[in-house]
């Protein structure tokens, strides 16, 4: 596993190494082929988002202000209203730094695939596994991708489940597209707007397809860590955000039953932060208004990590243990609280759980 610092590495090298590298001959159905690496520098690159939500659109502006004005980004959303935002928005900063309102080339497609044959970098931040199969059919579907000056780069900073990752990825490979990179992150979207974002990544060992992707993760957060050939990413996101699921249950059932017993809620926020039961939703995302002023807690469990992205997460994690055949004892509960949970509370911080057992215990 690699981490880089945000710090480290200038903007253009997220252009893309420019090394010759020799991939394996992939079988496509009766064709071979041997993907193109390319040696030359391309002055002006085109950037590619598909995906302009909660996280996207924040990540999207901070590669926008980033890179050189004068490369493209072509952004994708089924949104027109985020795409129009966008642009806007882009227009106003350019003004504002001087540059003149056409300064930032910001492009907006309504095709998928018209991102993809522009684009040597293609990010992706979509909600579910069918948004990023469906955005890829529609890329794919024509056929092979032209082949550009560089090696194209996709990187796909949904969460979703490995499999459906995978089956991506070697659609890309074997059709001799580009290379398929899972990045998902964690940083909320606080971080996202911050740019201080941690990407864990999949990508193979190919240490050229490394520094490219740890480069542009770079231009939208603070880490990017390399966990392993490609897939490796996700499952590292949903290992993280299982014990994440869980954290939050025994943080909200413990809160629940200290206070129950006549302790003082900070207090023992307090006691369990400087304690062995020490955990990130009881230490920053506290479940209970009042403890953690910063907390969605604090704010009618308003903004923060959404029940139902906590939900999809932990399903997600059930569904790749299953395929593992690897057992998880506390899975099967938690679903049960977060389905109940979000029904209830559906649109709100997941650590809202809390006032879910509030009301169970009345
Ligand atoms: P979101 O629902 O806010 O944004 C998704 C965007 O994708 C929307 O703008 C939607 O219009 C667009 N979209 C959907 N289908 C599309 C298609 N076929 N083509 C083009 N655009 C399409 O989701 P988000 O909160 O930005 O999360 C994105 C991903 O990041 C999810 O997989 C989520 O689990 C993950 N994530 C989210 C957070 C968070 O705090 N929100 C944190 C870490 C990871």
């Amino acid at each position: 596993m690699s981490i880089a610092s945000s710090t480290s590495l200038p903007v253009r090298r997220a252009l893309g190494s420019r090394m010759r590298y020799s991939a394996p001959r992939l079988s496509l159905g009766s064709s071979s082929i041997r993907r193109a690496f390319s040696t030359t520098l391309s002055r002006d690159a085109t950037w590619g988002f598909i995906g302009l939500g909660q996280m996207g659109y924040s990540m999207a502006k901070n590669l926008r202000a980033k890179v050189p004005p004068s490369d493209t980004l072509i952004i994708r959303d089924v949104n027109p209203e985020t795409t129009e935002r966008f642009v806007a928005e882009s227009k106003e900063l350019a003004k504002s730094s001087g540059a003149g309102e056409d300064a930032f080339r910001v492009e907006v497609s309504a095709h998928p695939r018209e991102v993809a044959e522009k684009s040597t970098v293609v990010i992706s931040s979509l909600p579910e596994p069918q948004h990023v199969k469906d955005v890829f059919y529609n890329i794919l579907k024509p056929g092979k991708l032209p082949t550009l000056e560089e090696e194209r780069l996709f990187i796909d900073t949904s969460t979703i489940d490995p499999p459906s990752s995978r089956e991506v990825a070697n659609v890309i490979h074997g059709t001799g597209s580009g290379v398929f990179v899972d990045a998902p992150m964690s940083g909320g979207v606080i971080g996202a707007r911050a740019g201080t974002l941690t990407f864990m990544f999949g990508a193979s060992s190919n240490g050229e397809v490394v520094k490219r992707a740890t480069s542009i993760l770079l231009l939208m957060g603070k880490s990017a860590l390399h966990l392993g050939p490609q897939g490796s990413g996700l499952a590292g996101k949903l290992a993280n955000n299982y014990i994440l699921a869980i954290n939050n249950i025994a943080a909200a059932e413990a809160m629940n039953l200290g206070i129950r017993w006549g302790l003082d809620p900070k207090v023992l926020a307090g006691l369990v932060s400087s304690s062995t039961g020490r955990s990130w939703p009881m230490d920053v995302n506290n479940p209970v208004p009042g403890v953690v002023d910063t907390a969605p807690s604090s704010h009618g469990y308003e903004g923060g990590f959404g029940i139902s992205l906590m939900n999809k997460d932990l399903r997600l994690a059930i569904a790749a243990a299953e395929e593992s055949a690897t057992p998880l004892t506390l899975g099967a509960t938690a679903r049960e609280v977060y389905n109940a949970a979000e029904e209830q509370y559906r649109g709100k911080d997941f650590s809202v759980v809390y006032k879910w057992l509030l009301d169970k215990s009345e």
